[in-house]
């Protein structure tokens, strides 16, 4: 065993710079999830020189670092005023459109401590989020189908409404269609029954004000709907911020109170905290602020111009691909394609990546097929029409080698899996099956062998059902987080 030796930090951060490479690009606007970019150099230098300038300051006791709520308030007061809040409002910075919505339900729950058995009602299209948080915390999800529209069921929603609700959930937009759900309807019928109504505009929050300034239509979710009593808006999407921000907004400090916890049971220092998160480095914050500090309001109004363009654009150019149909006019930034029987969406994502653009697969759900989703970003639309083009190619690919076909016996075989009775060796030959994990061969033990194309392993992964599917990956992101025993030798 020897020591690890040290390195100059010439060399350390050229192999950071290496390490990046494999990585999805950041700028450029090829990459049309994850990443949001508004193509500005100058406001991408601004955000990393302010993340950098507070990576060590620490958000956990603001009366030690009052320069980091100074900039969370201002954030708030800025969003507040894009949301029509009313002067009662107050909100938190969190690091992320999960926290926030964790956030949000944690406080509806917290607020009706009379309710045994809490739940909450969700168009079945809400985000993963609410998942995650019914499952942390213990609050029931019921989920309601949507219309053909892809939007929330207002009846559906009222008759799933009972006493035991604490929180009715609207998307502006929903992720994987990108359409806003009728919150005016939904937010009525929670108000009309005491409940909380959470706005989830994590995707949306920061387009949607720009897009109704540019003229655009849209339908109201904001603040100024009667009974929404709280929005999560992520900075790190469409405010071009870098990673790590988003905000909570409740419309009175009383509807926040249940989401602030203290706790002076211990000898150290009280711990006193409105989020997650206890230490919280200043850096997302910062990037934030001068983010948005730089752009105002004209940049932000300048980029969701730019990104709507190249929305109509790509939604324009999709007549030239008559393998390919919009799944549901888009409200706001986000695309979602679906696939004739010509050709498969994973394989189109392939191809797309093989062309340099990262488009996102995602599976069928219910009566749903599979569809390919876009997150568009104003840094796309100067290379909109090498997207079609690279759209075009692609389908022509995917046509050309049809549809990825899983053989009928695996598939008959994948669709009769139930999670909980599979043994371990039943799901590590399922798992080698599926080419999502190598066998292990001399490598480490299950080494990964993720392969090139992901079609194939999709298409599998589409055949199981959601628990089946579900239970792989959380196996596949076992595997893939082992420790490296000798590193830095390896680089
Ligand atoms: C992205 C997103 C979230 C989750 O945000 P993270 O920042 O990825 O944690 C929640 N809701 C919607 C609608 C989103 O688009």
């Amino acid at each position: 065993m020897t020591d690890a030796s040290p390195a100059t930090a010439q060399e350390t951060l050229a192999a950071l710079h290496r390490m990046q490479q494999d990585d999805l690009p950041v700028h450029g606007g090829r990459t049309l999830a994850y990443v949001y970019d508004s193509g500005l150099a100058e406001v991408d230098r601004v955000g990393r020189e302010a993340v950098a300038a507070y990576a060590g300051s620490n958000g956990l006791d603001p009366a030690a670092f009052p320069s980091l709520l100074r900039m969370e308030n201002d954030l708030v007061g800025f969003a507040a005023r894009l949301l029509d809040a009313p002067g009662s409002v107050v909100g938190t910075v969190t690091s992320g459109g999960t926290e926030s919505v964790l956030l949000a339900v944690q406080a509806a729950r917290d607020a009706r401590p009379d309710v045994a058995r809490p739940t909450m009602v969700l168009p079945a299209t809400a985000h993963a989020a609410f998942h995650k948080a019914a499952h942390y915390f213990g609050v029931e999800a019921r989920l309601v189908a949507v219309g053909a529209d892809f939007r929330a069921d207002v009846a559906a929603t009222e008759a799933a409404v009972d006493d035991s609700t604490v929180l009715v959930v609207a998307s502006a937009p929903s992720y994987a269609h990108g359409v806003v759900d009728p919150v005016t309807e939904l937010a009525a019928l929670a108000a009309a029954r005491g409940v909380r109504c959470h706005v989830d505009a994590c995707i949306g929050g920061w387009v949607l004000p720009y897009a109704a300034r540019l003229g655009r239509t849209v339908r109201p979710w904001t603040f100024a709907v009667e009974g929404v009593t709280s929005i999560s808006v992520d900075l790190h999407k469409y405010g071009y911020a870098p990673k790590g921000t988003s905000l909570l907004l409740h419309r009175t400090p009383e509807l926040r109170r249940p989401q602030l916890f203290a706790s002076a049971a211990w000898p150290g220092y009280t711990m006193l905290n409105a989020t997650l998160q206890s230490t919280r480095s200043g850096g997302p914050t910062a990037g934030a602020w001068a983010v948005v500090r730089t752009l105002g309001d004209a940049g932000y109004e300048r980029l969701t111009a730019d990104v709507l363009e190249a929305v109509d654009r790509i939604v324009a150019g999709l007549a030239d691909v008559p393998a390919l149909r919009l799944v549901v006019a888009p409200d706001s930034t986000l695309v979602a394609l679906a696939t004739d029987g010509t050709c498969d969406a994973f394989t189109v994502c392939d191809e797309m990546a093989a062309r340099g653009w990262y488009v996102q697969p995602q599976m069928s759900y219910g009566e749903q097929p599979p569809t390919i989703h876009l997150s568009v970003s104003a840094a796309t639309l100067g290379s909109v029409e090498d997207l079609l083009a690279a759209l075009r190619d692609s389908v022509a690919a995917a046509v050309a080698a049809g549809p990825v076909v899983v053989d009928p016996g695996i598939a008959d075989y994948i669709r009769s899996l139930d999670p909980a009775t599979l043994s371990d060796a039943d799901f590590d030959g399922l798992l080698a099956a599926s080419g999502l994990v190598g066998e292990g061969g001399e490598g480490r033990d299950g080494e990964l062998a993720l392969p090139e194309r992901m079609a194939e392993v999709n298409a599998m992964l589409d055949l199981a059902s959601p628990a089946m599917r579900e239970a792989l990956l959380l196996t596949f992101l076992d595997r893939l987080s082992r420790p490296d025993p000798v590193w830095p030798s390896t680089g």
